[in-house]
């Protein structure tokens, strides 16, 4: 094994050769050869779970795309990974897209996992979430709902547009207290969250004017098409002009006839 010497030299000899150098791009090699075995989810982190218990996270955040594409097809916009798969004799390519680079890659271990489950708190679509846990996570953050449901170690899987949606379904002003929630509020929230978040699975999620979501076929979503407050005029339950304001900087739209604020 080198040891501090020899390390020293090549460190030495690299920072003579190679400081300032810009890295154009990384390439693995043929022998890094390890299988997808599964994909899943953890919280908004795609895992490809790999042989030899190695686990390789994309997180998408603002501008990252993951796309399924044939190797002989012209480059995506904004290419940052890209990984030659070969699957039943044919070749094909995943590629990480990223315009903003605020996505991230990541190859962690199994013992990492668990570190980066524990960060989130349980899953909106985790048939083991009880309304009786959902509000006790709630009730425990002391803010109000709409801070809560999108802090992600309170609950995991609502983001901003679906939070109003939410919120608008269960006629709960944005600014309601959580530790004034009752059980059957909870359960009604729960329900609705659980109603929104699969219906926007069916319609493939949501693509906004930025054109920013497609899917793993470069496809947009339909689900904007179906937003229930998000970005909407007038109410579509009484008619009332919509109202929009920031809470903790995030865009929140509600009707306030709908929604009153009961304190
Ligand atoms: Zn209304």
């Amino acid at each position: 094994m080198p040891e501090l010497p020899e390390v020293h030299t090549i460190a030495v000899d690299l920072n003579k050769h190679l400081s300032n150098a810009v890295i154009k791009s990384i390439e693995i090699k043929n022998n890094f050869n390890k299988k997808i075995i599964e994909v899943t989810r953890i919280s908004k982190n795609i895992v490809l779970e790999l042989s030899s218990e190695t686990f390789l996270i994309f997180h998408l955040a603002m501008t990252g795309r993951l796309l399924i594409r044939k190797s002989d097809r012209p480059n995506d916009d904004w290419e940052r990974i890209i990984l030659t798969l070969a699957k039943n004799g044919k070749t094909g390519q995943l590629r990480f897209c990223d315009t903003r680079m605020f996505g991230k890659a990541e190859v962690i271990k199994k013992e990492m996992i668990n570190k980066l489950k524990s960060k989130y708190g349980p899953d909106i679509l985790a048939d083991s979430l009880s309304p009786e846990e959902f509000l006790s996570v709630l009730v425990a953050k002391r803010t109000n709902i709409k801070n809560a449901l999108l802090d992600q170690s309170v609950v995991s899987g609502i983001g901003n547009i679906y939070a109003n949606d939410l919120l608008w379904m269960s006629k709960t002003h944005p600014l309601t207290k959580t530790n004034s929630i009752k059980i059957a509020k909870a359960k009604e929230l729960l329900n609705n969250a659980k109603e929104i978040i699969k219906e926007a699975i069916l319609h493939r999620g949501s693509t906004l004017s930025d054109k920013m979501f497609v899917d793993a076929f470069g496809k947009y979503g339909t689900h904007q098409n179906y937003f229930r407050v998000y970005d909407q005029r007038n109410c579509k339950n009484c008619g009332t002009k919509i109202k929009f304001e920031k809470i903790n900087s995030r865009g929140t739209y509600y009707c306030p006839t709908c929604q009153v604020l009961k304190q």
